[in-house]
């Protein structure tokens, strides 16, 4: 049985807050690994990538 990939769902939890600037001009990337629970974001307005626990 398949089922949908969970690490493409991009709408369960809208932006995250980027925690270096507070700005929520920031984009999730797609990380290919075990950490399902994890999701690593990237802030457009510092250049910084951060993880945010799902
Ligand atoms: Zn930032």
């Amino acid at each position: 049985m398949r089922r949908l990939d969970p690490s493409v769902d991009v709408a369960s939890d809208g932006p995250a807050t980027c925690p270096y600037c507070g700005s929520e001009e920031t984009t999730r990337e797609h990380p290919r690994g075990p950490s399902l629970c994890k999701s690593i974001h990237y802030c457009n307005s510092c250049e910084e990538s951060f993880e945010k626990m799902g």
